[in-house]
This record gives structure tokens, sequence and C-alpha cells, in this order.
């Protein structure tokens, strides 16, 4: 049996003090990373439509090889950035299969930012000092905002409207578990109020974030007015870019602070499993929806829970604001009717506030064990290219040859084909 891991994934965020000659060097390399994407998505396509086959991560990386050996410009790249590449393809084709997630799409130039590589554990730590090695890259000072911990495994460099990022996904021992409290919580999370907790506090969405987000539609509203293709226009572009990238962190600084606060309050904590995609698709307020970020909040919650030793779980959110927390009663709760008025007992109370002690009561039931699951999720939110494929190995054998007469086998059997044929600057 496998033994719960004593280990924890923490990212540490770095920011680059990059000179003019290594954003080069990353804005090539993510140039090269990208192309791989592309192709490697290609074949998949074509291997599809024109064979029925699909290709394993595995054997893309063994015809990679194969690539790499044959077409210089493609060993140019790092290797191991190249493997990180064919991964983050498979985690998005899964997340389509598994999730429902849109089919993957070719990136273009303004939607890939982020090149990453796995660091094994016998090499040297890239960070010393201020000064980051990115192998097959160079190196850099970045502003050492905080000590670095455990062992690094894997790098990730991300650019943003404000500038180019490390991401160390480090590896440490669990820390001492939190004391327990002996307390639980139920979360009904909101639009209006973010989240209402079973113990009757409100939780608002904290005014600068709105602040911003009102900045934020004031600087689209100008970007609009400029001419397309103009140097202002660039200019306003990168304004909003900035503003959004400002939104996100402060809603990401939020959800940390509450989460933390959970956790240490509370040894569990329950919500509602809701389905977002589906919110979003069928909903008027999806932009709102979107916009709270429930599911980051979640992932950090759960994340944190596991490695304080803590339950984390979500609910069915089936009738959590129909049924009455006290006798259990069924009625219609339109969403206009803020106050729960029980039809069977006495049992009156704010409509959100009902739901999260439902939610609350459905999760109680003691769990032992639960860490270890959660764990694993924790290590796919801080290193989510690692995710292990659920399917991956089973139709590996199938795939190394291709039936000849399939049309353009000769080209889609092999990456280094559709290497060939692609023009990296797609
Ligand atoms: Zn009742």
């Amino acid at each position: 049996m496998a033994k719960p891991k004593d280990t924890t994934i923490r990212t540490f965020q770095y920011k680059l003090k990059a000179n003019k000659s290594f954003v080069t060097a990353c804005e090539k390399t993510l140039d090269a990373a990208r192309f791989v994407y592309n192709c490697a998505l290609q074949q998949r396509i074509d291997l599809y439509k024109y064979a029925g086959k699909s290709i394993s991560k595995f054997e893309q990386s063994r015809q990679l090889t194969e690539a790499r050996n044959e077409l210089p410009e493609v060993a140019d790249c790092l290797r191991s950035i190249q493997t990180d590449v064919l991964d983050r393809l498979d985690i998005t084709f899964q997340a389509f299969f598994q999730r429902g997630a849109g089919f993957p799409r070719f990136k273009g130039r303004d939607r890939y930012h982020t090149f990453s590589q796995q660091i094994e554990k016998q090499r040297v730590c890239p960070l010393k000092g201020d000064k980051l090695t990115v192998p097959g890259v160079g190196s850099c000072r970045v502003r050492l905002s905080r000590p670095i911990e455990g062992t690094v495994k894997q790098l990730r460099i991300t650019r943003r409207a404000s500038g180019w990022y490390a991401l160390l996904v480090c590896e440490m021992p669990k820390p001492l578990p939190l004391p327990k409290t002996g307390l639980s919580v139920g979360i009904d999370v909101g639009i209006k109020e973010f989240a209402t907790l079973s113990t009757g506090e409100q939780i608002a969405n904290p005014r600068t974030l709105q602040q911003h987000a009102e900045n934020l539609a004031k600087l689209q509203r100008r970007m609009a007015k400029k001419r397309k293709g103009s140097q202002r226009r660039a200019k306003a572009k990168q304004k909003v870019a900035l503003a959004y990238e400002k939104v996100g962190n402060t809603r990401k600084d939020f959800h940390h602070k509450l989460s933390t606060r959970l956790v240490n309050e509370f040894d569990t904590i329950t919500v509602e499993d809701l389905q977002i995609t589906n919110m979003v698709r069928n909903h008027k307020l999806s932009k709102a929806i979107l916009d709270v970020g429930w599911n980051s909040f979640f992932t950090m919650a759960r994340c944190k829970a596991a490695s304080a030793d803590k339950v984390f779980e979500k609910v069915s959110p089936a009738y959590t604001s129909q049924d009455c927390s006290k006798c259990g009663h069924r009625q219609k709760m339109p969403l206009q009717v803020r106050v729960f008025d029980c039809g069977n007992c006495d049992h009156k109370q704010d409509r959100d506030l009902n739901a999260a002690i439902n939610i609350s009561n459905r999760g109680e039931r003691p769990r032992i064990n639960k860490a270890r699951g959660d764990a694993r999720a924790c290590l796919r939110s801080g290193n989510r290219f690692r995710l292990t494929a659920r399917n991956e190995n089973q139709d590996d054998s199938s795939q190394r040859s291709v039936s000849p007469d399939a049309k353009i086998a000769i080209d889609i059997s092999s990456i280094s084909g559709i290497l060939r044929t692609m023009q990296p600057n797609m």
C-alpha cells in the first residue's frame, strides 16, 4: 500500500531582472517551445483524422528524439523543455476528454507565454543567491522576494504584462499539522457576497478588487477608441494587460488570505461541488461567475488543508438552497427569495446561511486518509505539467506503426515529418 505523502509542493515566484539578451533568449525559447506544441497538436489531429488513431505523449516523445537527430533546428532547443511541451499538450487533451474543456488550440505568439523544464534531483538548485540559471537559456538576476526552500522539481519561465517571472516548483517536507480546533464549516459561495459561512459570517468581495475592476473597464474603453494597429493602441493595450494582471493578483491575494484563515480555524471545510463550466455556459451571470474565481479559491483551500492534515471536501450541490437546514423539508426557492421560511417548521433564516448549514451537514462525517487524494490535487495545482495520465499506456503499442496505405502516413506517422512541413513562425 502506498504511504501517504510526507512531502508537499510549493511554488516560489521571483521577478526577473532580465537584460535585453536574456529576454531575447527567453523569447527564442518560447517560440521554439510553441513550435513543438503546434506540431505535436497537428500530429494528433491528423492521425485521428486520417488514420483514426490516437497517440500518447510517450510515443510523441520517442519520435521527437528521432526528429532531433535529423533536424538541427529542432535540436537547438533543450530537450527537457520540449518534453514539458508534450506534457502540457497531453494535459489539455485530458482536460478536453475528461472535463469537457475546449478542444486544444494552436497557439499564436500572444497565446503562449510559459516554458518549463523538470529539474532532476541530482542537479544543483537553479537559484543561487539572487542568480538564476535557466538551463538551455542563460542566467539572470532575480528580485529575491523570499528565500527558496526545499528541492526544485520544475522551473517555469513566464511572460506577463509586468515583466518576466521565474516560478520554481519545490518539494519540501510537510510542515507540522496545525492544531485541531474541533470545528467544521460549510461554505456557500455566491455572486453578491463572495461566501457565506455556516457560522453565520458573510465574506464580501474586497473593495479594492472592485476598484481595480472599474479601472480596468475604464482602460478598456480608452483602448477601444484608438485606431487599430496604431502606436497609441499598443500602449493602451499594454495598460489594459497590466490592469488585468493587477486584478488577478488582488484576487489571488484575497483567496490566499481567506483560505489560510479557514484552514487555521476549522478542521473540516465543506463546499459545493459546482460544475462551473456548466454554470458559465448556461447562465446569464457567467461573467460575474468567472470573475470571482471560486475554483482557484477551492484549489488553494484544498492544498492548504492537505498540507495541514485537515479535510477539504466537495459535496453535491443538489437542493442545498431548497432544503430546510433544521427539519429537512424541501420547498421551491426562486432566486429572488432571500429568506428561507420553512413551510413545515418554524425555521426562518437567510437563504445563503441556510444553504451553508446544509453544505456543512452534508460534509461533517469524519474521514480518514482523505489527505492522500488531496496531496495529488495539490501537486497538480503546483505542478500541473506533471499530472499522470489515466490511460496513456493502454494504446501505446498500437501506434508504433500507422497503416502504410493511409494517405499521408509518411508525414503524420512521425513528428519529424510535421516539424519539417510546418512553418516555425505560424
Ligand atoms: Zn423546517
